[in-house]
């Protein structure tokens, strides 16, 4: 949708402080929040602070300039990504960050296919009782970044015998092609103390730490446990050592 008239003085007002420009090698970052944000987490009503990000070759230091220029890019065509804040995030000494890579089908639909929503909903719980976090909403990760309709074609090959990173690789794609670069830069925006991973996937936590994550920590977040399950996974996790890789293995987006 297409506006014809430049952004309002009042608007500019109420959103210059809201809107900050974080500068990088490739460009700029504009991080607009916080906005009050009560989200329905297991039936109980928590608060989280919501920030989204928009990232750009170019950079513009007058957020009216910048204003004007979103209005007539297609920006709905595509994804944004979001990071919901918990507690005091810049000041607590110690806080749970979580990395979600979008995942359409198990965020959304709920898919079993993978323990993806399971794990969204679970790790802003985690957040919560920890008292300070971040939980980081990756749009740009798709299918492990091969996008939604590369996804559900790697599914039709997944049911054809293929596993995720054959499927991945004979659609001509590299296995994990996820970038945190932009993430990173919000987050170094937000706190400079160190935070807590959350994650099963040792991968994922030597990506971070090469992308230049200030991490203290890691902390496993265990799969979809239920009554059907939880004996099960507790023998796993008392008597295997290897649960870790296999936890966030049943998604592409792992
Ligand atoms: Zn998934």
């Amino acid at each position: 949708m297409n506006k014809v008239q430049t952004v309002s003085k009042e608007a500019l007002a109420v959103l210059d402080d809201k809107i900050q420009l974080i500068q990088s090698n490739q460009g700029s970052i504009y991080l607009v929040g916080p906005i009050k944000l009560p989200i329905n987490l297991y039936g109980e009503t928590v608060v989280f602070q919501w920030y989204c990000w928009l990232q750009t070759k170019e950079v513009k230091e007058d957020i009216h300039q910048i204003i004007d220029k979103l209005s007539s890019a297609n920006l709905a065509e595509l994804q944004q990504s979001s990071v919901l804040i918990y507690g005091d995030f810049e000041h607590q000494e110690d806080a749970l960050i979580r990395m979600h890579s979008i995942c359409h089908t198990g965020d959304i639909f709920g898919s079993k296919r993978c323990d993806c929503g399971f794990q969204l909903k679970e790790s802003m719980q985690m957040i919560v009782d920890h008292g300070a976090g971040a939980l980081f909403y990756l749009a740009n990760h798709e299918g492990r970044g091969i996008g939604l309709f590369s996804k559900a074609m790697a599914y039709i090959l997944q049911e054809n015998g293929y596993d995720t990173v054959e499927a991945n690789e004979s659609l001509g794609f590299v296995d994990d092609s996820r970038n945190y670069d932009d993430a990173i830069q919000v987050l170094k925006a937000l706190r400079s103390k160190p935070v807590t991973l959350l994650t099963n996937n040792p991968k994922k936590l030597a990506a971070l730490i090469d992308a230049g994550l200030p991490i203290s920590g890691r902390t496993p977040l265990w799969g979809d446990v239920s009554e059907f399950n939880e004996a099960y996974l507790q023998t796993k996790i008392k008597r295997s050592g290897h649960l870790e890789a296999e936890a966030e293995g049943t998604c592409p987006n792992a």
